[in-house]
């Protein structure tokens, strides 16, 4: 005997004539046809793009993606409110496509080719009340980002761009904010119009003791129901709204699934797409120029490579780099999210129709819409802020480092920048000083600095351009090797046969002088003795980390702080006069971001003895000083405020603040000016951190300082 529970089913085509359910399959087929045609485009488009070959097994990376996707974790990074209802939106569309795609599983393939039945009973029951709570959760979640958008004027759900003023005509695209409500308001009416349907057919059906007494399965179109009929719907006026109201849902829906390649709605896969492609090391690690590409840099819309280009077409206008950028917070015509969809749309005009143009040229000097202007990539301070909050895996930095290097090759660029890149290539230095005077601020220590090329050490210390030249550097060089000597550590510098390390040299985008400057210093260090390399200088630290193996030189490398905190642990440097200041610390780029160096400096600051109390911008979140990728060679606007002195009033704004901790030498250089030009000069000082552990060890007389 068949019990009223295990007759329960799904209606789906009931009442409706052969003509209609035909009429529905065919629409059908076309929503499909449509979405299949739009996803050739989009796949026709990414393989327009230069080639390249992923490092990595694909498993490792599905599996990479799919945790990413499923706890959303990037997408609730420093905007928890916007994660939760995004999460409640996946999880209920999720869901209700499951639901959708089960049964149409069982009534057009498992029933008629192999009999079999599931849709029904328990199983259907319980899967209506899984359903029904879908339906709330995608509601919830659609509700909140509405109201995020229309009620929180979130200033990064701004589209006005920074790189175009009023009038011009992609400056705030209206278009975007039409497609992004009428994204929202599709799958809200969906979900909508799927309870009241469900009502409507619990009405019409109400006779029926299948249906009627299993109707709190389905809460919220049970509770409508009841609504209806308390409103004085009958069975027939029910049957004719199911029937209207079936069809409106229908064609939505199907509506929805063909736009999906030609909308915002293609994030659905694009963006998981681009989370599987993701490089760990893209900002960090940039790509070399291979040895068959004539084109340096990207000239034409096809010179990036289709991972780029799918980068392009993941990106869902969140605004998070829009908002983290250094840049785009103090005035300068760049957002890192505008860069991306100026190069979407004019990858979607060029690329998507079915004859490749001949020239899909980029105009990187003009501000035609869908162009990406010279002053816009020059802003860029290769900080990797917005790579680093995009929840889509965005790679921003390569893409803006690729446009430079065809600005380089065409001399497109500042005049104190071309004058900078040439002393480089004559001197192997920014400052344009001999060689032959690297090592000088050596000279004035109590004991000799050995030369690693000419007898052994233990620790090989690659100074960097600032730290070697700079004078107020010098004096923290100074000081960081009698800290090294106090604590017995056998180490020694190359003197002139170090050259810059070539970071910002790479990011700005002069690629033949960073082959140049890399191959030297790899050269340089292979005619070294040594166990391991120190750098106090981040940037170098990150080329020689995360760059030179691509060019031979794999070393065991670290910044200054890890040492000095093991110096500290292993006994050998020991605090005798602990600081109780109060500080706050900057946390480097390339030493936090690019290489996630946050303790190090941190545990150094605990053991000498400060307070330390965080900016609201720390670690991943730090505010870059504005030196990097290459801008320390750059004027700044006249009259424009520069990061580094909006981070000083980030600072100054903490009470009581007392020293300013830095572990960069260009972060010394940027702040120690920033403090005299925002007028906080007496209230707080600007240090080095190794100044601090030099100020908690006193230093030893000389004569008591080991040979
Ligand atoms: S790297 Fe930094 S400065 Fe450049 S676009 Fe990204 S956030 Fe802005
Ligand atoms: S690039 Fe990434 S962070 Fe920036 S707006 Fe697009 S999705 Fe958001």
């Amino acid at each position: 005997m068949v019990s009223r529970t295990d007759a329960v089913t799904r209606i789906l085509f009931e009442a409706f004539s052969a003509a209609e359910v035909r009429l529905f399959y065919l629409l059908g087929y076309a929503a499909i046809a449509i979405f299949g045609y739009g996803v050739y485009v989009q796949i026709r488009k990414y393989r327009r793009g230069a080639a390249l070959k992923l490092e990595g097994g694909l498993w490792a990376r599905f599996g990479a993606m799919l945790s990413s996707v499923l706890s959303h974790r990037t997408i609730e990074r420093r905007d928890r409110s916007a994660g939760g209802a995004h999460r409640l939106i996946f999880y209920g569309f999720v869901l209700l496509f499951a639901g959708t795609a089960t049964i149409t599983l069982e009534y057009d393939i498992l029933e008629p080719l192999f009999g079999i039945r599931f849709w029904h009973g328990q199983f259907y029951l319980v899967f209506s009340l899984v359903l029904d709570i879908a339906g709330v959760a995608l509601i919830a979640g659609l509700a909140f980002m509405m109201y995020r958008r229309g009620w929180m004027r979130l200033p990064k759900l701004d589209y006005a761009r920074p790189d175009r003023v009023p009038g011009d005509p992609d400056f705030d695209r209206p278009q975007y904010r039409r497609e992004d409500w009428a994204f929202l308001w599709i799958l809200l009416i969906i979900a909508c119009t799927g309870y009241v349907l469900e009502a409507a057919r619990l009405v019409w059906l109400q006779d029926r003791a299948d249906i009627w007494d299993t109707r709190w399965w389905s809460p919220v179109g049970a509770l409508l129901a009841e609504g209806m009929r308390t409103a004085g719907l009958g069975e027939r006026g029910a049957g004719l709204l199911r029937h209207g109201l079936w069809w409106f849902h229908g064609l939505i829906a199907l509506l929805l699934i063909a736009l999906i390649p030609f909308t915002k709605v293609k994030h659905i896969f694009t963006a998981a797409a681009s989370l599987m492609v993701r490089d760990p090391l893209a900002a960090q690690r940039l790509p070399r120029i291979p040895d068959s590409q004539e084109q340096v840099g990207a000239a034409r819309i096809t010179d990036f490579n289709w991972k780029q280009l799918l980068n392009l077409d993941a990106c869902t206008k969140c605004g998070r780099c829009h908002e983290a950028c250094p840049a785009r917070a103090v005035g300068a015509p760049l957002s890192p999210r505008d860069v991306i969809l100026s190069l979407r749309e004019f990858a979607k005009s060029t690329l998507e129709s079915g004859v490749l143009p001949d020239a899909a040229e980029l105009d990187i000097h003009g501000k035609a819409p869908g162009q990406v202007a010279m002053e816009t990539l020059w802003s860029c301070r290769t900080c990797m802020a917005c790579v680093e909050i995009c929840p889509v895996a965005v790679e921003h930095v390569p893409i803006i480092v690729q446009m430079r290097r065809k600005l380089v090759e065409e001399g497109a660029m500042d005049p104190l920048l071309t004058k900078t890149l040439q002393t480089i290539h004559k001197t192997g230095n920014s400052f344009g000083e001999s060689k032959r005077k690297r090592g000088a601020w050596s000279k004035a220590l109590p004991f000799p600095v050995k030369d690693a090329r000419k007898e052994p050490v233990d620790v090989l210390w690659f100074v960097g351009d600032y730290a070697s030249f700079d004078p107020r550097n010098q004096k923290v060089s100074q000081v960081f090797a009698s800290l090294l000597q106090e604590a017995g550590v056998n180490f020694g510098i190359l003197y002139d046969g170090e050259s810059n390390a070539g970071n910002d040299v790479r990011r700005v985008g002069e690629e033949g002088l960073y082959e140049v400057l890399a191959t030297a210093n790899v050269n340089a260090l292979a005619g070294a003795s040594f166990k391991s390399v120190v750098t106090t200088d981040p940037h170098s630290y990150n080329t020689i980390r995360n760059e030179y193996p691509d060019f031979g030189g794999k070393y065991e490398i670290e910044h200054y702080t890890t040492l000095a905190k093991r110096l500290f642990t292993e006994g050998r440097l020991q605090v005798t006069n602990p600081l109780k200041y109060r500080v706050t610390f900057h946390d480097p780029c390339h030493l936090g971001r690019f290489n996630k160096g946050y303790d190090a400096p941190r545990e150094l600051l605990a053991l000498l003895g400060c307070e330390l109390v965080e900016m609201g911008r720390c670690k991943a979140n730090s505010f870059c000083c504005g030196a990097g990728g290459g801008r320390i060679w750059v004027p700044d606007p006249v009259g424009a405020e520069k990061p580094a002195q909006n981070r000083m009033k980030e600072a100054a704004a903490i009470p009581g603040l007392e020293v300013y901790v830095v572990s960069c030498p260009k972060d010394l250089t940027m702040f120690e000016d920033a403090l005299k030009t925002t007028g906080n000069e007496g209230k707080f000082v600007v240090k080095e951190l190794i100044e601090l552990i030099r100020e908690a060890i006193p230093a030893r007389r000389a004569e008591e300082v080991p040979a």
